[in-house]
């Protein structure tokens, strides 16, 4: 795996500060209450840790597994819960937490089923948005860092289910 060329996009340095400030703020905005944090798997899994960890107000954690089906490589917006969340999120304050926002498509779908749900509050954090990609109209409330139209791994994200454990994001070179 290591013959395949990368450059560092965002260095494991600028994340942990910027995952700092994110939880900063949403501490504040949180203060006094208790959050239902509800990671999307996979790629969510290395940000939605480190931003627990750096919050100051009580949480629950829960995972939520999501698949895209259609005809091709490009995804014709058809989405599925494949794993749903555990907890009841009825009259709670609920954070979804994603790697990264491309379309749109999988977080305005999952945004309406858990809205169905009557929580008290819902809001989403997103380590990456490619916000020249939507498809759809998607605007999340957190948001780590902008970044132009490229294929990313690391901190979470994979290639072919590889990279994941990378420490920085990165740009696989073609
Ligand atoms: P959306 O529904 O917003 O198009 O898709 C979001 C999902 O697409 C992400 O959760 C992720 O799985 C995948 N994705 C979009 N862009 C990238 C990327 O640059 N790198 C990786 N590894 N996955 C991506």
């Amino acid at each position: 795996m290591d013959r395949v060329k990368r450059d560092i996009l965002i260095a494991k340095a600028d994340i942990d500060k910027r995952v700092q400030e994110l939880a900063d703020v949403i501490s504040r905005d949180y203060e006094g209450k208790e959050l239902v944090v509800i990671g999307i798997l996979k790629g969510a899994f290395v940000f939605m840790a480190d931003l627990i960890r750096s919050l100051r107000v009580p949480c629950m954690i829960d995972f939520v597994r999501l698949a895209s089906y259609g005809t091709g490589t490009v995804s014709s917006g058809s989405i599925m819960i494949t794993k749903d969340i555990e907890t009841p999120i009825r009259g709670r304050d609920v954070l979804v937490v994603e790697d990264i926002v491309d379309t749109g498509l999988s977080l305005s779908f999952l945004v309406d089923r858990l809205k169905e749900r009557d929580p008290q509050s819902l809001k989403v954090c997103v380590f990456l948005d490619k916000k020249e990609r939507r498809k759809v109209p998607f605007e999340a409330e957190y948001v780590g860092f902008d970044i132009p139209d490229h294929f990313v791994v690391g901190y979470g994200l994979d290639f072919n289910e590889m990279y994941r454990f990378l420490p920085d994001v990165c740009v696989i070179k073609e």
